[in-house]
């Protein structure tokens, strides 16, 4: 959204903006794994592991989004629920 403004207004900006974050984000990337390889190798594979869980939290929170219509009572139900949480009712 704000990238399709930029495009608009001025595609200098835009150009600018662009680099600004990616140049940003792959600074922050280096930093980061830099700082993970200087850690012994608990720490790294702590690291693995909280990044496995950011993984596991963000396939979980991919499904809690899609929502399924209660056929008893019209309400929305998290794919993962087995149960409407608005009456009760056992999805089907
Ligand atoms: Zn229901």
């Amino acid at each position: 959204m704000l990238l399709v403004f930029l495009i608009m207004s001025d595609s200098l900006t835009f150009v600018v903006v662009f680099f600004g974050i990616f140049f940003g984000a792959a600074i922050l990337l280096s930093i980061v794994v830099f700082s993970a390889q200087s850690r012994n190798e608990k720490n790294k594979r702590e690291y693995q592991l909280a990044l496995e869980r950011i993984e596991l939290e963000k396939e979980r929170a991919s499904k809690a989004i899609i929502m399924i219509p209660c056929q008893y009572c019209g309400g929305l139900i998290p794919q993962a629920s087995t149960i409407c949480p608005n009456c009760g009712a056992k999805r089907v």
